[in-house]
């Protein structure tokens, strides 16, 4: 039986291997390796796709997300709500600039935002509202703008696992105030080391978080603000320009790999698949399914023990050389670190039942239905046996 891995990169690589080979060839030999042509191609390049006026290109997703919220000024004494379905980063970022995550419950059918629970959650304090198109999957934008524009709150997307996702006809990234893109490998676009980006239609804040990524300095060796140093080198920029040109198709592969998961595994108990969110597209950076499990329930100082039926089976496809996934195996707002914001385990039911039953199966471009079908067999099969 053939492994299958949870991603492998190396099949994207050898499209693009000939024209990246040479691009970074050229980027060694020229010597330039910061800075550059090479960077405001790609930043031009990206903005165009994209469809806004400014990309700010930094050194990572964290970074993206990081500088926007310094760029709007968020910071001590203020609130920002949040999903506490995401990576870490989302909600670090917030704590990093002084502000507080204020996390609400999401939506199982897609596991993004509970649009019906973020009003009540917006206090006097509440500055910006931080959405995650998780998984690929786009938010409702328009909803989300609505209940944004009322209470003249800033929204700032997390893009980091979006990628070219539409929500009705715009790209995620360009709907909000700001977006944040994340280049890390296994990101939609993916580099082949870290990378990040920042769009914006506003030229203030474009020009505030370039200011900010280079130490606070608007003029070199005059600093008016404690920044951070974050950008993209030269090598990275090449290849993301490259492989900005081959997205629309990986993507498609991705949306083509989705459904045929669909048809395989429709109408197999136990399972909830993944509901397509109706007026986007998702580029499914990830496949997530569900398995029931009414049983265990994640205790705060316990979580890293339980078992639930998603980890049997975790363990037996893994015996059967198939690699799946738990994003995410604890919710932010049960996160040790968060201790102290004094949620309680059970206040945000849908987010800690998703944290006990989600598996992430293997997806990328350039599955083949094979390896597709040998992974829904095997699924099948377990859950025939637990
Ligand atoms: C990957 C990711 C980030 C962070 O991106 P890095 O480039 O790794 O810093 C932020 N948010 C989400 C939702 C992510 O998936």
């Amino acid at each position: 039986m053939n492994k299958i891995p949870p991603v492998d990169l190396t099949r994207q690589y050898q499209l693009i291997k000939e024209e990246a080979d040479l691009a970074v060839l050229k980027i060694l030999n020229s010597g330039r390796y910061i800075g550059g042509e090479a960077i405001t191609t790609f930043e031009r390049e990206f903005a165009n796709y994209i469809g806004v006026a400014e990309c700010v290109s930094c050194n990572s997703g964290t970074d993206a997300l990081f500088l926007a919220l310094k760029a709007l000024n968020i910071g001590e004494g203020d609130e920002v709500i949040t999903t506490p379905f995401s990576f870490f980063a989302t909600a670090e970022v917030i704590t990093r600039v002084g502000a507080k995550p204020i996390f609400i419950d999401i939506d199982l059918d897609t596991f993004n935002l509970d649009l019906a629970q973020i009003e009540q959650a917006i206090t006097l304090q509440t500055k910006a509202i931080i959405p995650v198109h998780i998984f690929g999957q786009p938010m409702n934008m328009t909803k989300l703008m609505e209940i944004a524009e009322s209470h003249d709150l800033y929204v700032i997307e997390d893009c980091a696992q979006a990628t070219g996702a539409t929500w009705e006809q715009d790209k995620i990234g360009s709907i909000g105030h700001v977006g944040c893109f994340s280049f890390f490998p296994t990101k939609n676009l993916g580099a082949c080391g870290d990378g990040g980006a920042i769009t914006t239609n506003n030229l203030a804040i474009a020009k505030q978080m370039r200011i900010l990524k280079e130490h606070g300095s608007p003029l070199r060796y005059r600093h008016d603000f404690i920044g951070i140093n974050s950008r993209i080198d030269a090598v990275q920029a090449v290849i993301l320009t490259i492989k900005l040109r081959y997205l629309d198709y990986w993507n498609e592969q991705r949306q083509t790999a989705a459904q045929y998961y669909q048809e395989l595994l429709q109408s197999v108990s136990l399972l909830k698949l993944p509901q397509a969110i109706v007026g986007g597209d998702s580029v499914w950076n990830q496949y997530t399914v569900c398995i029931a499990d009414s049983q265990t329930a994640i205790a705060k100082d316990q979580n890293l023990v339980q078992q639930t039926k998603r980890d049997l089976v975790k363990q037996i496809l893994l015996d059967k050389g198939i690699i799946s996934m738990i994003y995410y195996p604890i919710p932010l707002h049960l996160q040790p670190v968060y201790q102290a914001l004094d949620y309680q385990t059970g206040q945000l039911p849908k987010v800690e039942q998703a944290a006990r039953e989600v598996l992430s199966l293997p997806m990328f471009p350039g599955i083949s239905e094979a390896e597709q079908e040998q992974v829904a067999y095997a699924l099948k099969d377990c859950l025939v046996e637990i």
